[in-house]
């Protein structure tokens, strides 16, 4: 996942570090002196994320940040404040002002990646959502954008898990103004509450007296009906490697204890926003299903519907320097399914295979039925490498799944062929993109079916 960002500080050393700490991650760093050219940049770039120093000579950070939350054009750009450790009322300015996040001088590396990240994760799915209300608006689905900054989280459901009597009560306190908190002093019972209780966010203590939090925390992160639910850990503010581990397992992010109120908000708020832009992607999603957009038999994206969100997905990644990339895939002889078997079995398969490639497509992806047996996945901000090992995910699950045939359970092996190309980004267009892909699954099938090949142009290294 590749991101812009846009460091502003008066100190040329402090912009040197960052852009250095960042580039090594693989982040595209521009950067500005001062608020005024910070605002102009941010609308000329339009960054993912803005790092935002607090202190500049001019106009101060805090000005900047409230100038530019009320600037429609940028207003959805995550702003993260740049404060010093000392000064906590900075952190409550901030918040005022409409920061999304805030960390400390001297920046601590394992913070700044954690925030980083997660605040490119939420605006990878707020762009995607603000892009398909577009397509729904062009296709005369939907009369106007509606507010998908979603800026209310409020009653939103949170469970903590943490048996330290005064902290919990303190975390339940700060957090009931604006959610609805439930607290669970046993670890024991914690997992099957988290699987029951339909929540939006969970918060595991890693400091425990007779559990393991990490251990905890993992066993909830890997139950499927929780995987998209934040998980964010309490950690010790000395324990580096605690912190690592959590992110390193798939945590959301971490609070260290003693929570700061203001920290704790932010944070809890972002990743809760997080959840509902996958859910309104979602919802979005099933109630195209009534609409004449889906495909009847499979429930995916139809390809009129394919063909319209393409195009401006293809133009947005353009204009936003973005990666972008497809996948077109075909079951192997599956005429033989229908010749063989019926055409009853031939359309559960379709339907088997169908949701496979639904489990397997992130919230941002989508996926529609191109014709037959052939289907196609759009993958936003995803890169050539990436979308070759996802393409090759597909095709091995694919391969290794049984196929039913029939009521009574009856399966079949089947294998599919899976061409995949990769937006060009000195200029591209839809038509080209679907014809590159088309051509590299046509060159699966010829070279012998089971396959996946990459579209020459832009192949990863290496292919
Ligand atoms: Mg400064």
């Amino acid at each position: 996942m590749t991101a812009q960002i846009l460091v502003v500080d008066d100190v040329f050393a402090n912009i040197k570090l960052l852009e250095a700490k960042l580039s090594s991650e693989y982040y595209d760093v521009i950067s500005a002196k001062d608020g005024f050219e910070a605002i102009a940049k941010a609308k000329e770039h339009k960054p993912d994320i803005i790092l935002l120093d607090v202190m500049m000579p001019g106009m101060d950070g805090f000005e900047v940040c409230k100038k530019l939350k009320e600037d429609f054009e940028v207003s959805h750009i995550p702003i993260v404040m740049v404060t010093a450790l000392t000064d906590k009322s900075d952190r409550i300015k901030g918040l005022e002002a409409g920061a999304d996040d805030f960390i400390t001088k001297p920046i601590n590396d394992v913070a700044l990646f954690a925030r980083v990240k997660s605040l490119v994760r939420i605006k990878m799915l707020m762009d995607e959502l603000r892009l398909r209300d577009k397509t729904s608006i062009e296709m005369g689905i939907k009369q106007e954008a509606s507010n998908t900054l979603l800026s209310d989280v409020s009653g939103s459901r949170v469970l903590l898990i943490d048996d330290d009597a005064v902290q919990g009560k303190q975390i339940v306190s700060k957090l009931s103004d604006t959610y609805e908190v439930e607290w669970i002093q046993e670890p024991d019972d914690g997992l099957a509450r988290a699987r029951d209780g339909n929540f939006d966010l969970i918060l595991v203590s890693t400091l425990l007296t007779d559990a393991d939090g990490l251990r905890l925390a993992s066993q909830i992160k890997s139950q499927e009906e929780l995987r998209n639910v934040p998980l964010l850990v309490l950690v010790d503010d000395d324990d580096k490697r605690i912190m690592l581990k959590a992110l390193e397992m798939g945590m959301n992010d971490y609070m260290t204890v003693p929570v700061d109120k203001n920290e704790m908000i932010v944070r809890v708020r972002t990743q809760i926003r997080r959840r509902k832009y996958q859910e309104a992607l979602k919802s979005q999603y099933q109630m195209s299903i009534s609409m004449a957009i889906t495909d009847a038999l499979t429930g995916l994206y139809n390809r009129h519907y394919l063909n319209t969100h393409l195009s401006n997905m293809v133009k947005q990644a353009l204009k936003n320097g973005k990666h972008m990339a497809l996948m077109m895939m075909d079951m192997d002889h599956f005429k033989s399914v229908n010749d063989t078997y019926g055409h009853d079995a031939g359309d559960l398969v379709l339907k088997q295979l169908a949701n496979l490639i639904i489990q397997q497509s992130r919230s941002s992806e989508l996926a529609a039925r191109f014709g037959g047996e052939e289907f196609v996945v759009l993958m936003p901000e995803t890169d050539p490498a990436s979308a070759l090992a996802a393409a090759k995910r597909m095709r091995d699950i694919v391969e290794a799944t049984p196929f039913k045939i029939n009521a009574a359970g009856a399966t079949i092996q089947k294998t599919i062929s899976i061409g995949v190309a990769s937006l060009h980004p000195d200029g591209d267009s839809a038509e080209s993109l679907l014809k590159r892909a088309d051509e590299a699954l046509y060159e699966a099938k010829r070279s012998g079916r089971n396959k996946v090949t990459v579209s020459a142009t832009l192949a990863p290294k290496g292919w």
